[in-house]
C-alpha cells in the first residue's frame, strides 16, 4: 500500500467524519433544547431519534479516532503492520478499510473479546 495514497484517503475520510459529527452534534443540541412537556407519543419518537443520533455520533467519533491513529502510524512508518501480531495487513483489507490497525485474524479475536 502506497502510504501517500493511504494518507490522502484517510484525510478524506476524516473530513467526511468531521462534517457528519458537526451536523449530528447540532442535531443533538437542537433535540435537547426542545420544549417539554410534549405529547407522550411525540416524546417517545424524539427519544429514539436522539438515541439514534447519539449512536451514530459514537460510531463516527470512534472511526475518527481510528483514522487519526492510522495517520499517526503513517508518520511513524508502522502503517500497514498489524498492531497485535506485527505481520503485514493485506493490501485488500487496507483498500477496503484504510484505518484498519490489525489483520483480520487479530481484529476478529478482539471483536470476540469485546462481545
Ligand atoms: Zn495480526
Amino acid at each position: 500500500m502506497n502510504t501517500a495514497i493511504a494518507r490522502e484517503r484517510l484525510e478524506e475520510i476524516r473530513a467526511e467524519l468531521d462534517k457528519s459529527i458537526t451536523v449530528l452534534d447540532g442535531a443533538q443540541q437542537h433535540d435537547r433544547s426542545e420544549d417539554y412537556p410534549q405529547d407522550p407519543a411525540d416524546a417517545g419518537a424524539n427519544l429514539s431519534e436522539t438515541e439514534r443520533t447519539a449512536a451514530i455520533l459514537a460510531v463516527a467519533r470512534l472511526q475518527r479516532g481510528e483514522v487519526l491513529d492510522a495517520l499517526r502510524r503513517i508518520e511513524l512508518g508502522t502503517y500497514g503492520t498489524c498492531a497485535d501480531c506485527g505481520k503485514g495487513v493485506p493490501e485488500g483489507r487496507l483498500e477496503a478499510k484504510p484505518e484498519a490497525a490489525r489483520c483480520v485474524a487479530c481484529q476478529s479475536k478482539r471483536d470476540r473479546l469485546r462481545h
